[in-house]
C-alpha cells in the first residue's frame, strides 16, 4: 500500500534542464517509478545523449528543445503535449563569484529570467492543463540558498532568484490546492554537478562548504532526485506549498 503510493505508472512527466546534472537524475528517478518521461533541454546534443543513456538503461524518454526563459515556446510545447501529471521546474543557471557592486544588468537579468521567470512561464504553461484536468504535481527545484547566504562566494542574484522561487511555490500552491493541483519546492545544498565545478577541490571555498555541513560533504543528483520522485508521487498528497530541505545539515549551522 505504501510504496505503491510512489509509482507514477502510466503518467507522463516533464523535466527542465534534464540534460544532466539534478535534472537528469529527476529523469532517471520518475521513469524508474513507471513515468512516460519528457526529457525538455535547450540544446539537441545534450537531450540526445541523455535520452540515448536513460533508453539504455530500458526507461521511457523523449526529448523535446525547450528555453525556459523562451515563454512563447514553452506555452506552445505545453499545449502541443496536452496535460501531463508531473512538471518538474529544474532549470537553473548559478553564475556564482561576482559581488553585488560588479553585477551588470545583463548578468541580473540572465539569472533572473532563467531561475525565476523560466520557473514561473512553466508553471503557467503546464499548469493550465493540470488545472483543467483536476490532477497534477509541480515539483520546483529552490536552494538552500533561498534560506541562508552563501559563502565565501558572493552570488546575491542567484540567492535572491532561489527564494522568489520559494514564495511562488507557496503562491500557486495557495492558488491551486482547492484545484487538484500541488505545488512543492526541494531546496538543496552544495550537489556535485557542472553547475558547482567552478570550485577546486583542493581549494579554500571548497573547505568552507564541507566544513559548513554537519555530514561534511556535497549532495548527489539522485540525492535530490529522490525527493523530488516523493513531492512528484501520491506519497505526498498532503503536501502542498512546502520547501523541503536536502541539505546535509547546512541550514542547522
Ligand atoms: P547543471 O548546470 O548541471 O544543469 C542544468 C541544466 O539546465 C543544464 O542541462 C542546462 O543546459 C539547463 N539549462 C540552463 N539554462 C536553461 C534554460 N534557459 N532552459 C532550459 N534548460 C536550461 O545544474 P544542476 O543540475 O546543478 O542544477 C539544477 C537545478 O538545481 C538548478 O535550478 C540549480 O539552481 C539547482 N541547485 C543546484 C545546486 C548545486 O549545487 N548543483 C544546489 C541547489 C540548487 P546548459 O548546459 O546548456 O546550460
Amino acid at each position: 500500500m505504501y510504496l505503491d503510493r510512489f509509482r507514477l505508472d502510466g503518467r507522463r512527466a516533464l523535466v527542465t534542464g534534464g540534460g544532466q546534472g539534478i535534472g537528469l537524475a529527476c529523469c532517471e528517478a520518475l521513469a524508474e517509478a513507471g513515468a512516460a518521461v519528457i526529457l525538455a533541454d535547450r540544446d539537441a546534443d545534450a537531450i540526445g545523449a541523455a535520452t540515448e543513456h536513460l533508453r539504455r538503461m530500458g526507461h521511457a524518454v523523449e526529448g523535446v528543445i525547450m528555453d525556459v526563459t523562451d515563454s512563447r515556446r514553452v506555452t506552445a510545447i505545453a499545449d502541443e503535449l496536452g496535460p501531463i501529471d508531473v512538471l518538474v521546474n529544474n532549470a537553473g543557471i548559478a553564475r556564482s563569484e561576482t559581488a553585488a557592486e560588479d553585477v551588470s544588468d545583463e548578468h541580473w537579468l540572465n539569472v533572473l529570467d532563467v531561475n525565476l521567470n523560466g520557473t514561473f512561464w512553466c508553471a503557467r504553461a503546464f499548469g493550465r492543463h493540470m488545472l483543467a484536468a483536476g490532477t497534477g504535481a509541480i515539483v520546483n527545484v529552490g536552494s538552500m540558498s533561498g534560506f541562508i547566504v552563501n559563502r565565501p562566494q558572493p552570488q546575491s542574484y542567484y540567492n535572491a532568484s532561489k527564494a522568489a522561487v520559494h514564495q511562488l511555490t507557496r503562491s500557486l500552491a495557495a492558488e491551486w490546492a482547492s484545484r487538484g493541483v500541488r505545488v512543492n519546492a526541494v531546496a538543496p545544498t552544495y550537489i556535485a554537478t557542472p553547475l558547482n565545478a567552478f570550485a577546486d577541490k583542493e581549494g579554500e571555498m571548497y573547505r568552507r562548504w564541507i566544513d559548513g555541513t554537519p555530514q561534511a560533504r556535497l549532495g548527489t543528483p539522485d540525492e535530490v532526485a529522490s525527493v523530488v520522485l516523493f513531492l512528484a508521487s501520491d506519497a505526498a498528497s498532503l503536501m502542498t506549498g512546502s520547501i523541503v530541505l536536502a541539505d546535509g545539515g547546512y541550514t542547522c549551522w
